[in-house]
């Protein structure tokens, strides 16, 4: 993230876990300043947006913890695209 000079920037969570095979952090922050005030980020460039907290820590939790099914699912979407 980039350096915050304003004191808009709250702190809302951080997730450690880990996707693809590699480790992964995501950092959930708050910004009243922003159109969608609560944002998250993680290590390996993914990012979402949220008008609210809810949602923020379910999302940021799955990205790093993906489930059985997700990772299915980015099998099954590679697999989709080498047999293309
Ligand atoms: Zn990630």
């Amino acid at each position: 993230m980039k350096p915050q000079s304003e004191k808009t920037v709250f702190w809302v969570g951080t997730f450690h876990g880990s996707h693809d095979g590699l480790p992964a952090k995501v950092t959930a922050t708050h910004d009243d300043t922003r159109l969608e005030p609560y944002v998250w980020t993680c290590t390996c460039g993914a990012s979402r947006s949220f008008p609210t907290v809810h949602g923020v820590f379910d999302t940021a939790w799955r990205h790093t913890h993906p489930s059985r099914f997700d990772r299915l699912r980015s099998w099954a979407t590679r697999r989709f695209r080498t047999a293309r």
